[in-house]
């Protein structure tokens, strides 16, 4: 279900208690249909083909002309041009693949929410809000060797390569992942097993290390024989415990699990070792609209589920994407139903060029409600903010303060940076004219955050 772009909930207003509806969209209507025949340069492309990786591998488009080599007429008149004016600031390179192409509805692409995840469209973009920044989240700050984010006291982040099978545009790591673009000029960080050695160095050196996050990038481009040697490498230092690798491949290309052998086999192998080990194997993977789940979907997560490889998910609230009720209950019941364990909702990172996507913290405060009670305990996600600073994780029902108005929320941590505190800004689009005109301000903005800060 889709809502108006101009939907925001006026800052005075108090979230609402009444639900939408008590009726739901139907969770276990998983799309059986040939739906991709319907762009051009799939017509004739048989299931059999199309549920091939390599199929998806080689016909992901990256670039405006081979969309419209792709797509034809299909796109509405001005769209290519919308899309390379916003390609031109974006932060993040053009990739997307033939299944979430063929998932799109090319009737309404302007309000289709798989479109706005990964096609930018200049006439949505909305000035930044003035105190956004890349790696928002600091990450290379908590960087003990290149490529590895050492931040809480027992786990830690590993990227081993920076590429993905699809490229989001609301990326967190836009300052690393995925070819230069005009805006950005990516952080360089080689895929050589030297530097997996330091890290794999440093993670051995660090008794309190129990948990890895192999992330990136993607898992899904690491090649089987590298994606076994990591996770045999961290399974067999003493101290790991729990290894989880990080891919987004379920969502935007499931057809590899079905149909790349090796890759599947690889994953397969450790997490075998894992449970001859008696340590933790599991998958993470990025779920954001219930359209993006079909019976492929379900397919591939039926060959982990034999395996016995459970998949969390990790979805990233976005504005006009999940953002009401409805369809964030229709995404968590229906990650349920295909054996995928929501994890975590996360509030949109601050990062740059994507501020038509972000909400308010409101926002998350208010779909929580709606979502805990409509389907079992241990499948509800913890809806959390990535505290910006290098804060880490907060429940987004934790602020120490939240000013509805000027949209400051302050954080703190004490686990993760004791005796600091952590400041998130809800989107200007969701302010009154009053404040957003204090934004622009600069000594008005001051007195914003000292006051949030307790400071006057
Ligand atoms: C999210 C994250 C982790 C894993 O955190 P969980 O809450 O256990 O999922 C580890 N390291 C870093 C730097 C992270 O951002
Ligand atoms: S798949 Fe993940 S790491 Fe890759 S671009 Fe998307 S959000 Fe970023």
């Amino acid at each position: 279900m889709l809502i108006d772009t101009a939907h925001v909930d006026p800052p005075t207003q108090s979230t609402s208690d009444e639900p939408p509806s008590r009726v739901f969209p139907d969770h276990r209507a998983l799309r059986r249909d040939e739906f991709w025949r319907g762009i051009p340069a799939y017509a004739k492309v048989s299931e059999e083909e199309f549920r091939t990786h390599t199929f998806q591998n080689r016909h992901t488009v990256t670039n405006p002309r081979q969309l419209k080599e792709t797509l034809g007429a299909l796109a509405p008149e001005g769209f290519y041009e919308d899309l390379q004016a916003a390609l031109d600031h974006a932060p993040m390179a053009l990739r997307i693949s033939p299944y979430l192409l063929g998932l799109i509805d090319w009737r309404d692409p302007l309000h289709d929410p798989i479109r706005t995840q990964f096609l930018p469209l200049r006439s949505q973009q909305q000035p930044d809000h003035p105190l956004l920044q890349l790696d928002s989240l600091h990450e290379q700050e908590d960087s003990p060797v290149p490529g590895l984010t050492h931040r809480y006291p027992d786990k830690a982040l590993f990227l081993p390569q920076l590429s993905c099978p699809v490229y989001c545009r609301f990326c967190t790591r836009s300052y690393a992942v995925g070819n230069d673009t005009p805006e950005v000029e990516k952080l360089a960080l080689t895929t050589s097993l030297a530097r997996w050695e330091q890290a794999f160095a440093y993670i051995a050196s660090q008794p309190d290390l129990e948990d890895i996050v192999i992330s990136g990038g993607d898992s899904y481009n690491l090649k089987a024989d590298h994606l076994q040697l990591i996770g045999e490498r961290l399974l067999k230092m003493p101290n790991i415990r729990r290894i989880r690798y990080a891919t987004k491949g379920l969502c935007v290309m499931p057809q590899k699990i079905l149909s790349d052998h090796a890759w599947t086999d690889a994953l397969t192998r450790v997490a075998e070792l894992g449970r001859s080990l008696h340590k933790d194997v599991v998958v993470h993977t990025h779920f954001n609209h219930p359209a993006e789940i079909t019976s492929i979907t379900q397919d591939a997560m039926n060959v982990l589920v034999e395996r016995g490889i459970h998949v969390r998910c990790q979805t990233v609230l976005q504005r006009t994407v999940n953002d009401d009720p409805a369809t964030m209950t229709q995404l968590v019941r229906r990650l349920s139903y295909v054996n995928v364990h929501p994890y975590y909702v996360y509030m949109h990172d601050m990062v740059p060029g994507v501020e038509d996507l972000r909400t308010p913290l409101a926002t998350a405060q208010k779909l929580e409600k709606y979502v805990r009670g409509a389907t079992a305990g241990f499948n509800t996600p913890a809806f959390v903010l990535d505290a910006p600073g290098g804060g880490g994780k907060r429940d987004v029902h934790s602020p120490e303060r939240y000013d509805r108005a000027t949209g400051i929320s302050v954080f703190t941590s004490p686990s993760v940076k004791p005796g600091k505190q952590f400041l998130y800004f809800d989107p200007l689009h969701s302010l009154s004219e009053d404040q957003r005109q204090r934004w622009t301000i600069p000594a008005e903005r001051r007195a914003m955050i000292d006051a949030a800060l307790g400071k006057s």
